[in-house]
C-alpha cells in the first residue's frame, strides 16, 4: 500500500519535472513573445548599467523576471544572428555566413533555405498561432518571406532600415558620415525600404517616425485576437531599431538625455511597456512567456548614432564580447524565477526551450546548437550550456569553455585592425576579466588543451553548405 502510495506520489513529480505548464490539465500551452532589437548594445538599459538612457519597462521585467548577463547571439551581425536564433542552429550550419557579405541585400538573391526548420514551425506542430512583426532580414524574396516560413501573418519593414537610400545630393556624404554629421538631417523618405503586410507592399518608403508605435499596435492586436479565439500564440517582434537611421515620433522626440538614440531605445521601451500592459489587461501575463533580446552589439562605428557595449570590447561585425553578448531578459509571473542569471546562454538554446515547454519534440535529422533552458528559467537549476562557438564569416575565432575563452583569429568589427591569427590563442577569463584585457594563455596551457579538444571535437561535426549570402542580382534598381 505504501508502495503504491510512494510510486503515485513519485510519478505525480515526475510530470512536474516534466513540465509545470502541464500541472493544471485545463491550462493551455504558454504564450511566446520573443522581442528583437537591431544593434542595441550590452550597455544600453538602464537595468545593464546605462547612466543615462531610461528604460523602466524593461527594467521592471528585469527584476519581476530573469536578467542573464552571460547571453549570446548566433553571430556579430543582423542576417546570420536571426538564422541562429529562427533554427537553434549555427549560421554556418545553413548557408547564411558568408566570406564575401555579411548579411542580404536588397539585391540579395537567396534567403533561409526551406530545409531549415524555424522557430515557428516548430511550434505549429503543437498547435500554436505565429506571427511575426519586424525585421526578417532572412531573403525578401517571396518564397523566403516569413509566411513561406513558418508565420501565419508577417507585418514589416523585410530587412535593414538603411538600405534603399535614396543618395542625398545636398549632403554630399560618405556612408559613414550620414551617421556620424548628418545623422540627425536624415529623413524616412532617404530609405526607400518597403513595409509588407505578409507578401504585399503596403507602403514605400515605410513611415520610420512612426514604425516602432505601429508595430506594438500590430502586437497588441494579435494578443486581443488571441485572447478571443484562446489558441496558444507565438510573436516574433523584431525592430527595426535603434539599427540607424535613428528616427522617433515626435511624442518621443527630445525626451531622453541621450540625444536621438536614447530617444529611441525609451520609444522601444515605452512601447514594451504597452505590450506588457496589454497581457495583464487581458489576463494573459500568467500564461506567457517574453524574451527581450538584441541582434548583435552596438555599432560603434557610427559614434553618436550608436549604442555602447558597457564594459565589454569592442561591438557589432566583432567577436569580442561586445558583438555577441547582448542585454536579455526573460518574464513570465508565476513560471520564470525572478534573479540575475550569470550562466551561458544562446538565442539558439530559445528554440529547444520553448519546443519544450510546448512539448514538441526536437528534429532528430539535424545538429542543433541548442539546449532546453527551461530548467533554469522556471527552476533555477544549472543549465547544460557551457560553450559557445564564436563564428566570423565562414572560420571559427573564438570558443568559450565555462569561464574561460580563447580567441584563434580577430579581426576589427569594421576592418579597425586586420585579420590576425593567434597562436597560441588568446585566453582570458570572462568571469574575472569580462573586457577581455588581460591574456593568460601562458598561466594556462592546460585550459588551452582542453579548448582544443572542444574544437576537434565540434569540428567532426561541422559541414558547411553553399554560402548562400553571396549571389546578388546586377538587374536589381535600387529605388
Ligand atoms: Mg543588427
Amino acid at each position: 500500500m505504501i508502495n503504491k502510495k510512494l510510486l503515485f506520489f513519485l510519478m505525480l513529480f515526475g510530470a512536474f519535472l516534466t513540465n509545470t505548464f502541464a500541472q493544471n490539465a485545463n491550462q493551455s500551452p504558454p504564450n511566446f513573445i520573443i522581442i528583437f532589437a537591431d544593434d542595441l548594445g550590452y550597455g544600453d538599459l538602464s537595468s545593464f548599467g546605462h547612466p543615462s538612457i531610461h528604460t523602466p519597462h524593461l527594467d521592471q521585467m528585469a527584476i519581476e523576471g530573469q536578467q542573464w548577463t552571460n547571453f549570446y547571439v548566433g553571430a556579430s551581425v543582423c542576417t546570420p544572428s536571426r538564422a541562429a536564433l529562427m533554427t537553434g542552429r549555427l549560421p554556418v550550419r545553413n548557408g547564411l555566413m558568408s566570406n564575401k557579405s555579411r548579411v542580404f541585400f536588397p539585391d540579395s538573391k537567396n534567403g533561409i533555405p526551406t530545409s531549415e526548420i524555424t522557430i515557428a514551425e516548430q511550434l505549429k506542430k503543437a498547435g500554436y498561432a505565429t506571427h511575426m512583426i519586424g525585421k526578417w532580414h532572412l531573403g525578401h524574396r517571396e518564397a523566403y518571406l516569413p509566411t513561406n516560413h513558418g508565420f501565419d501573418s508577417y507585418y514589416g519593414i523585410p530587412y535593414s532600415n538603411d538600405m534603399d537610400y535614396v543618395v542625398r545630393e545636398d549632403l554630399k556624404s560618405t556612408y559613414w558620415d550620414l551617421w556620424k554629421v548628418h545623422y540627425d538631417k536624415l529623413k524616412t523618405e532617404d530609405f526607400n525600404v518597403p513595409l509588407l503586410r505578409d507578401k504585399e507592399v503596403i507602403e514605400r518608403p515605410a513611415n520610420q517616425y512612426t514604425i516602432v508605435n505601429r508595430y506594438t499596435d500590430e502586437a497588441i492586436k494579435i494578443i486581443e485576437q488571441h485572447q478571443t479565439d484562446g489558441q496558444p500564440f507565438f510573436l516574433y517582434l523584431a525592430h527595426n531599431l535603434p539599427h540607424v537611421p535613428l528616427f522617433v515620433s515626435e511624442q518621443n522626440k527630445g525626451k531622453s538625455k541621450n540625444g536621438l538614440y536614447g530617444d529611441v531605445v525609451e520609444e522601444i521601451d515605452l512601447n514594451i511597456g504597452r505590450i506588457i500592459s496589454a497581457l495583464k489587461e487581458k489576463q494573459m501575463d500568467n500564461n506567457t512567456i517574453v524574451v527581450f533580446t538584441s541582434d548583435n552589439g552596438p555599432w560603434l562605428q557610427t559614434d553618436l548614432s550608436g549604442g555602447t557595449a558597457g564594459m565589454l570590447r569592442d561591438g557589432k561585425g566583432s567577436t569580442f564580447e561586445g558583438g555577441v553578448r547582448e542585454p536579455t531578459i526573460f518574464w513570465g509571473p508565476g513560471h520564470v524565477q525572478p534573479g540575475r542569471i550569470n550562466q551561458i546562454g544562446s538565442t539558439m538554446d530559445i528554440f529547444a526551450t520553448f519546443s519544450a515547454m510546448a512539448g514538441v519534440a526536437l528534429p532528430e535529422d539535424r545538429i542543433l546548437d541548442s539546449y532546453d533552458l527551461s530548467p533554469v528559467l522556471l527552476k533555477r537549476l544549472e543549465g547544460e550550456r557551457d560553450k559557445l562557438f564564436y563564428y566570423r564569416e565562414r572560420e571559427l575565432y573564438a570558443l568559450r569553455l565555462g569561464a574561460f575563452k580563447a580567441h584563434f583569429i580577430t579581426k576589427g568589427g569594421y576592418g579597425e585592425f586586420p585579420r590576425t591569427v593567434h597562436n597560441p590563442p588568446l585566453l582570458y577569463n570572462l568571469d574575472e576579466d569580462p573586457a577581455e584585457r588581460f591574456n593568460i594563455a601562458e598561466l594556462h596551457p592546460e585550459i588551452l588543451q582542453e579548448i582544443e579538444a572542444a574544437v576537434d571535437e565540434h569540428q567532426k561535426n561541422m559541414s558547411m553548405p553553399k554560402d548562400l549570402l553571396v549571389e546578388r542580382d546586377p538587374k536589381y534598381i535600387r529605388n
